[in-house]
């Protein structure tokens, strides 16, 4: 193990039904990443930007917005909550389409916006999937995920959060490690993601949004220890 790889562990092969055993993604290596043009903070795109949609309220908003901020190492807001996109709405599965919610958002993205990521308390769906939740371009700049499946976890919910603002960031699944970047069929799977990235996808973020490691580690050991998740202060702290 290579000194940059401690703390981090290499997945082993799926198990049966996870994500990585029905989609078979392939690896985006930091070289790939930057040969791909992905989207990154620039002189005028530079915010990340949180657009509540519909009735969604409370704390966890602005405790998002701060997370966000740490990181990803961007100046964070959340902006005005808009209507949810009721063009989107299919009756007979009581669901939205994440598909159209993210067109929607993708015309509004605010000029100064590098992400712009609606969150919903709906439940959403996409093509030839039951639910998702969440979906987010890898191209764009606009993406939106839900607080429905969640069982207001505040925990699942700032995972999510960082996951698909790491896609709008252009970064893929992870295929590599145990990496928040992981692709996720439930939340059983999605439980045993840990909230970091892997030094590959770290590298990629501090590439392009130009953050300094250590400065960024200790933002989110002081967050995670003012929401008492000790275990992951620990981990981020042992990694100073
Ligand atoms: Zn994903
Ligand atoms: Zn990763």
């Amino acid at each position: 193990m290579t000194r940059t790889e401690e703390g981090f562990e290499r997945l082993a092969p799926p198990r049966r039904g996870e994500w990585r055993s029905l989609f078979h993604e392939p690896a985006q290596t930091f070289e790939d990443y930057v040969a791909g043009a992905p989207n990154r903070p620039g002189a005028t795109r530079k915010a990340f930007v949180l657009q509540p949609l519909g009735d969604v309220a409370g704390p966890i908003l602005d405790r998002m917005v701060d997370y966000a901020a740490a990181f990803f190492g961007l100046e964070a807001r959340r902006d005005p909550a808009r209507p949810l996109f009721e063009k989107a709405y299919v009756g007979t599965r009581g669901q939205y389409n994440s598909s159209m919610i993210l067109g929607d958002l993708a015309e509004r993205a605010p000029a100064d916006a590098v992400v712009y990521l609606g969150v919903a308390g709906v439940d959403l769906f996409a093509r030839g999937k039951k639910f998702v939740f969440g979906e987010s371009s890898l191209e764009g700049r606009a993406g939106v995920f839900s607080l429905a499946r969640l069982e207001g976890s505040e925990r699942r919910a700032l995972k999510l959060l960082t996951h698909e603002a790491g896609h709008l960031l252009s970064l893929a699944h992870c295929v590599t490690h145990r990496c928040v970047m992981q692709g996720s069929n439930g939340l059983e799977e999605s439980d045993r993601h840990p909230l970091h990235l892997c030094p590959e996808d770290l590298r990629k973020l501090e590439w392009a949004c130009g953050v300094v490691r250590r400065e960024r580690y200790r933002k989110l050991e002081a967050f995670y220890r003012a929401l008492g998740w000790d275990e992951d202060a620990h981990w981020i702290a042992a990694r100073t």
